[in-house]
């Protein structure tokens, strides 16, 4: 796959420009000159084989050549509700969840999560889906939340779509195998908790909304990996 490159603004007409990190990366990384050919997305869907045609000292001009619907999402439309870790492990939480296809991460506040991320911690977190969708191929980019209360995103996710909380088994949890097995389409709805678990009244509060239980297998998993194990299966179910 050519280099792609992230448009910030829908390109319409015969032109793109690129601006910022993006025109940053083509000029004094890929020391592209007038002429060299790129892909570009602009978070709609399509991708645009397009030309070099001047650059400025922080600004490129491309001419578009080619314009394609390429479409490399799920079946499903995939929300996650995680309570995300801390430092480095969201950054690569969102990589991930990217690479896998999912369309929404929503940052979620329980009683046991620790500060979520908000203002200039959240553009940075947006800025590592450009990044990995660059790398990736996807046209459309996944979509991340402000942070919500977890007890209204269990209760405003749509009642007639799948919900699936993750949650370390208590007798009751159905297992992943048997409850992800055919591929879903359609709206989707996932829950993971933070380090320290849901809390029994999250889950019960959850289960009498209609979410159901998932178990994950007999060790506790952190939550980057409950969450990509979670996503991963219901990809490719
Ligand atoms: N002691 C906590 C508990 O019992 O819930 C462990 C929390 S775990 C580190 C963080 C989150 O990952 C959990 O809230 C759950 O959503 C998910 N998780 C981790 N291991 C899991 C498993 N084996 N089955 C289902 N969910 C799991």
């Amino acid at each position: 796959m050519a280099d792609r490159y992230f448009v910030d603004k829908p390109v319409l007409g015969e032109k793109a420009i690129l601006t910022g990190a993006e025109a940053h990366h083509l000029l004094h990384v890929m020391r592209a000159k007038p002429g060299a050919e790129v892909l570009l997305f602009d978070g709609s869907g399509v991708e645009l084989l397009a030309r070099v045609e001047t650059v400025a000292r922080s600004e490129v001009e491309l001419a578009v050549l080619q314009r394609r619907e390429v479409d490399r999402e799920l079946p499903c439309t995939l929300t996650l509700g995680v309570s995300l870790p801390k430092g480095e492990r969201q950054k690569w939480l969102i990589e991930k969840t990217v690479e896998l296809g999912l369309a929404r991460l929503v940052p979620l506040v329980t009683e046991r999560t620790v500060a979520q991320p908000a203002g200039a911690a959240l553009t940075r977190l947006r800025r590592s889906v450009v990044e990995a969708s660059k790398q990736c191929g996807r046209n459309r980019l996944m979509e991340v939340g402000e942070p919500q209360d977890f007890l209204r995103f269990v209760r405003d996710a749509p009642k007639a779509s799948p919900r699936w909380l993750a949650h370390p088994a208590t007798g009751q949890g159905s297992t992943a195998a048997t409850r992800l097995a055919s591929r879903p389409t359609g709206e989707v709805y996932l829950a993971v908790g933070p380090e320290g678990g849901f809390t029994a009244k999250e889950v019960a509060t959850a289960m009498a909304a209609g979410w159901e239980s998932i178990d994950l297998g007999p060790r506790v998993l952190r939550v980057e990996t409950a969450a990509l194990l979670l996503v991963g299966l219901v990809a490719q179910g």
